[in-house]
Parts: structure tokens; sequence; C-alpha cells
């Protein structure tokens, strides 16, 4: 690689991060937001817009509200596929079980369970 082609390889990764040193910054306003956590986000934004409704926490990356204690509980995505069990109880209510299991304890006294 050439002397020159690495200096202008430095100049477009420097040129992104820069600042325009002397240019006027817009006028900000800085909004605080609150999770369902209760930590405290702030972001500026600028005057003439208007601040999102919600904005990530910075603490737990849940949702955030303006307003305290308004925030939305963060839904997590299931880590795990659901158990046995959990599918047994989305086919059967408890009183169910109940009667399934009458029936097979009498089926098994009177000798026909198992068959
Ligand atoms: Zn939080």
């Amino acid at each position: 690689m050439s002397r020159r082609s690495r200096v202008s390889a430095t100049r477009l990764v420097t040129a992104s991060t820069q600042v325009d040193r002397g240019a006027e910054v817009e006028p900000r306003r800085v909004s605080h937001y609150w999770c369902a956590s209760d930590h405290r986000t702030s972001a500026a934004f600028a005057v003439d817009v208007e601040p999102p409704a919600e904005w990530p926490c910075r603490t737990c990356s849940g949702p955030s509200a303006l307003e305290r204690g308004t925030a939305r509980v963060a839904i997590r995505p299931r880590l795990f596929p659901r158990t046995p069990y959990e599918f047994l109880m989305m086919r059967r209510t408890v009183e169910d079980g109940e009667r399934l299991l009458a029936e097979a304890l009498v089926a098994m006294r009177e000798g026909r369970y198992p068959r």
C-alpha cells in the first residue's frame, strides 16, 4: 500500500467523526424518560421536533415513557419452548384431569387397565 492511499483512508474515517467546528449547533431540549423499572434516561432532541413517546432505557433496554410510571412492561421473548405440562394445560382443565384420573383408577381396580 502506498503512502498516499493510507493517508486518504485515514482522512475518510476522521471526516465522518469530526464535528463542524465553528458551525452553529441547533438548539436542543433534553427529554427525560422512565422505564417500568424506574430507570431514568435522558435524550436531547432539536427543539422544533416532538420528542418520541417512547425511548429505549439506557440501563435495561426496556421501553421508557416520557411520563414517569407509565412505561409499558417489556415483553421478553420466550427462551424455552412450552413444557409438556403447559401443552397439557392448554387442552385440559384441572377438573378434566381429576375426572380422567378417577376413571383410570376405577378401570385399574376393576382390572380393565392397562388393557
Ligand atoms: Zn430500565
